[in-house]
């Protein structure tokens, strides 16, 4: 009888974090080998198997064991907390097999069960650390030369990366996380993010937030792993997140709101990447990459001095900069006003900046794309000039007209609720309401969404427009004369209902055709006489 080694990671030591497979090797096996307190995690699932625990520093003889007793025919659970693949004993157990002359086809059985690492486990009691390039470092200098470790904090500070430090203190082992720190402090900010998790999933686990310089006046131990966030992580309501993307992009009422595909493949929303760098820095990335002893580093700084230029200083900023946010929203001078004053126009350019971008839309209105960490401030000195700001993305817009230049009056009261009232709220798409002052309509409210047009008093209604393509048709008139005291309840419902019941991404027009009846006004099906042939983007 062939033997088998099963190598298994039972993940961070509770019974829900251990795999499914890992528990059958478990029980199926005739021994189980591992370090003492290893075999107490897992002494629920032990069923009468030999044990064989030894000490923690007797990993070789444990896998020798292991690998003996396999050839003797048994089957050998070697167990490892975490993951049996990082820091524990399945490259060992290879070793020792190697040693031996063994080979997949004719020597025992071999199987790594995967589990879930330290790395993985403290991460998710952290909040999401994790998220970007990331790497684990282990301290512990008993089989590795402490100069290599120090290379590798060094270059994994450098580059930037999410750091799990396993094994940073032990009795003895005390210095290492000393001086893991002083090398950390030389390229990230002394207020860098640190999660100090201790036996995550297990009885005594502790969970601390602090940061680089803080750090070692809290316990650090054997059982601890310690998170060093990356230049963007950050703290929120006691958790430790790291932002997936190098920029965070939020508008007013989104704090974060994922890149759609194509804004993400516009050039100046990527400054950094690879494709940016044969045009805008072409010469001067040239002029490095000529240069063949050009570190990485040395390239991203020649990369960040053409994008943020001199005066941020070059020291250090490959890592020290702050990430900044792109601030997103829409401004316009009011509701009804459509002038800018030379005043607003100077504010305008003063928070865009070189760096921002401001977009003139079909909106009736300026997109604004600002990097900046104070987004408080932008809004400030933007609403100090009396701007009308809204949010961008899926949100209600308001396009009204110039009400005759305000000549035509009676009806701006009811834009200026509506938009208070509903100007930037979320939808499950982008929804514009058209208002006209008069029955003339020629801003075109009967072309948007929801187009009101006020006539005689009263308002006229119009649902369900298709504002753009070959197929492009107004509203349908839904009724008329609406009663002022109504008219903004009325809106409100609709906008309500398509909020609550269209399914995300669906246009307003198409919502209305499908429910067929939106507080009670009724869908009419007007097919037109030739096919229209629907043309996609590009078309
Ligand atoms: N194979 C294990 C790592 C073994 S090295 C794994 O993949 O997780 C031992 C180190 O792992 C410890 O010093 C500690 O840094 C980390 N570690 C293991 N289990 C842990 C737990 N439950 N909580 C926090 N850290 C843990």
């Amino acid at each position: 009888m062939k033997g088998k080694l099963l190598v298994i990671g039972f993940g961070p030591g509770s019974n829900e974090h251990i795999t499914e497979r890992a528990r059958e090797a478990i029980q199926e096996s005739d021994i189980i080998i591992g370090y003492k307190t290893y075999v107490e995690l897992v002494e629920e699932l032990v069923t009468g198997q030999e044990i064989i625990s030894t000490g923690m520093t007797e990993e070789v003889s444990r896998a020798q064991e292991a690998v003996r007793q396999a050839e003797l025919g048994k089957k050998v659970a070697v167990i490892s907390s975490g993951d049996a693949g990082v820091y524990g004993m399945a490259g060992l157990v290879y070793e020792v097999l190697i040693e031996k002359g063994w080979k997949k086809a004719t020597g025992v059985e071999v199987e790594v069960i995967p589990g879930i690492s330290a790395i993985n486990s403290c991460a998710s009691l952290l909040g999401a650390p994790v998220m970007h390039d990331a790497c684990t470092i282990s301290l512990s200098d008993h089989l590795t030369p402490w100069d290599l470790i120090e290379k590798r904090i060094e270059a994994a500070a450098q580059a930037d990366f999410v750091i799990a430090l396993y094994n940073p203190k032990s009795g003895r082992r005390t210095r290492q996380i000393l001086e893991a720190q002083r090398i950390l402090l030389k390229y990230r900010s002394p207020d860098t993010p640190v999660g100090l998790v201790k036996s995550a999933y297990r009885e005594r686990q502790s969970v601390v937030m602090t940061n680089l310089k803080e750090m070692l006046n809290h316990e650090i131990g054997m059982l601890t792993t310690v998170m060093i966030g990356n230049a963007s992580t950050f703290f929120y309501d006691d958790l430790m997140i790291t932002p997936r993307g190098y920029q965070r992009k939020y508008t007013l009422n989104q704090t974060e709101q994922p890149l759609k595909p194509h804004q993400r493949l516009q050039k100046n929303a990527e400054p950094w990447a690879l494709e940016q760098f044969d045009t805008s820095i072409s010469i001067k990335s040239e002029e490095v990459a000529a240069n063949v002893k050009a570190s990485t580093r040395e390239i991203a700084e020649e990369a960040l001095l053409a994008i943020f230029g001199e005066s941020e200083g070059v020291e250090n900023s490959f890592i020290k900069q702050p990430i900044q946010s792109i601030f997103e929203l829409a401004v316009s001078p009011g509701v009804a006003n459509k002038k800018f004053t030379p005043k607003q126009m100077m504010t305008l350019v003063e928070v865009v900046g070189e760096e921002g971008v401001m977009e003139y839309t079909q909106d009736h209105h300026f997109k604004l794309q600002i990097p900046t960490s104070d987004p408080d401030r932008v809004i400030e000195k933007l609403k100090a000039e009396q701007f009308l700001l809204s949010p961008v993305g899926d949100v209600l817009t308001l396009k009204a007209c110039d009400f005759c230049e305000g000549e035509k009056k009676d009806s701006i009261p009811f834009a200026e609720e509506i938009q208070e009232k509903l100007g930037g709220i979320e939808l499950p798409k982008e929804l514009k309401i058209g208002f006209n002052g008069c029955g003339m309509a020629c801003y075109g409210a009967v072309k948007e969404d929801i187009g009101i047009v006020y006539r005689k008093g009263a308002f006229d209604l119009f649902l369900g427009a298709k504002t753009a393509g070959r197929n492009a048709h107004s509203g349908q008139i839904v009724a008329e004369g609406i009663a002022p005291d109504q008219i903004v309840s009325v809106v409100e419902k609709i906008v309500q209902e398509f909020k609550e019941k269209g399914y995300p991404n669906e246009r307003f027009y198409k919502f209305f055709k499908r429910v067929k009846r939106v507080q009670g006004f009724e869908y009419q099906d007007i097919t037109p006489s030739i096919k229209i042939e629907a043309a996609v983007c590009g078309d």
